[in-house]
This record gives C-alpha cells, structure tokens and sequence, in this order.
C-alpha cells in the first residue's frame, strides 16, 4: 500500500478485530462459561457473563425461606431411590456424585430422574435468615421437558454421617479429577426421615441461572461431622450464591 494513512488505519482495523475476539469480557455462550463466587467473575457480575443468561431473571435461586404457606394439597414427594455405584467428580467449585440410572422422584404427576448430588458450603437456602455449614443438592431431570426438580437438604454440624464417611477420604482433590468404586449407596441414605418441605420455583443457582427448577427443601435438616464438612469445604471453597429476591413468588410448606 503507497499511502502510509491508510496502511496505518488497515493496521489499527485489524490489531482491533484480534483484541475483540481475545476480550474475555465479549459474551460467549454459557456452555462452560468461567464465573467466581467474588471479584470480576463474582455472582453480581453473572447476569453479563454469557448470552443466555438468566442470573439477573426475577426467578432466581437461592432464597430466603420465611414466611411459607401451608398447603394441603402438597403430598410427600413419592421417591424410587435405587443403589448406585461410586462416581464422584471435582467440577472445581463443587464436589459431584453421578448416579446410575434408575431412581427417579414424581412431582406433580411427572417423572424426574436422578442425574447427581453435589454440595455447597455453606448452605445457598436460608431459613428465617439463617444458613446451615452444608447444603446437598439432589438434581433431577424431566426426560421429556428438561426441565429439573432438585431436592435440597440442608447439612447442619453434628453426629458423623456414616454413608458420607465411606467417601470423605476419596474425594478428588483437583478439577476434572475423578474417583470410581464398585460400592453402592443410595440418594435415601441421606434424605431426613420427616418428609416435610418447602417449593417454589427457581433457578439454577450458578450460570447461566436458567429459570427451569421446581426447588423442592427438605425442612429438616441431616447431620455430618465438622471433620465431614471440613473435607467438603478444603475442596469447593466458599460456594454458595447469595440469596436471590422473591420478587412475589409463594413459598409453600408441607407437613409431612
Ligand atoms: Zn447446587
């Protein structure tokens, strides 16, 4: 090119199209998108990490539950819990539990499989304002809506959980790591023996947030030792979002 100007602007045109495809902060897809739980990839900044997301949606969870309301036509949630054998995956900011095919949940009227459990430390759901050390997170898919139902059970500190102490030891310490065994446990093993619950409708509680979850809380909590949620919380770090408003939504209560 004979004139300086122009090479210099096709010069300039091009370093900027190479500095907008590298600009981490161009929003990507959702699939696998990097997010924190503080700082520039931190929960107030999810609503802006990717194209699809729903994190700044008015359906969001967590929640704080106080104030629900007793409904009578809520039963306790009818749950085919099958064994399964150990799968277990560091997902980085969580610990995961595959499961085998073969349990399932039905929520009004529609069958949910069990996919996997993974825990947060602390809890993400509060009660009256207040978090317990663990949270278990049950997540269930529809088949054929894809939509999920994920059972909460919150994990206060106290008596050691026999069926987490088989597993405390082999958790996979670093991300994508993962740990196999033929011993088999069952999701029943770690749901409180009170049926009773709270739901609403949600989200899911980490990018992209998408607005798909009838949450279902189990009131009462489970137990595990300080040394069992220790284990936990070494690995995944502080993982709980913040509690999300309600925004009118009607948190309900069984009595089971
Ligand atoms: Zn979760």
């Amino acid at each position: 090119m004979k004139n300086p100007l122009l090479s210099l602007m096709t010069l300039s045109l091009l370093l900027f199209n190479i500095a907008c495809k590298d600009d981490p902060k161009t929003p990507q897809s959702c699939d696998a998108v990097e997010f924190e739980y503080d700082g520039d990839l931190g929960p107030e900044h999810w609503g802006d990490l990717c194209l699809d997301s729903e994190c700044n949606g008015n359906s969001q969870s967590p929640v704080n539950i106080a104030g629900a309301t007793d409904d009578v036509a809520l039963t306790d949630i009818p749950q085919t819990y099958t064994a399964t054998a150990t799968h277990i995956v560091n997902k980085g900011h969580t610990i995961q539990f595959n499961f085998d095919a073969g349990s399932s949940i039905v929520v009004n009227g529609e069958k949910y499989d069990l996919l996997q459990f993974h825990t947060h430390t602390h809890s993400e759901h509060e009660v009256n304002g207040a978090h317990a050390p663990m949270e278990m997170h049950f997540v269930h898919k529809n088949a054929g809506t894809g939509k999920l139902a994920v059972i909460g059970v919150l994990v206060e500190e106290g008596a050691e959980n026999a069926t987490l102490e088989h597993f405390v030891s082999h958790l996979p310490e670093t991300k994508d790591a993962t740990y196999e065994a033929a011993e088999t446990f069952s999701a029943t093993d770690f749901m409180p023996s009170d049926k009773s619950y709270f739901t609403y409708s949600g989200s899911l509680t980490t990018p992209p947030c998408s607005e798909i979850v009838t949450w279902i809380v189990m009131e009462h909590p489970i137990e595990a030792s300080l040394d069992q949620i220790e284990h936990f919380e070494h690995l995944e770090h502080e993982n709980a979002r913040p509690v999300q408003p309600l925004d009118g939504r009607i948190i309900k209560h069984h009595k089971g």
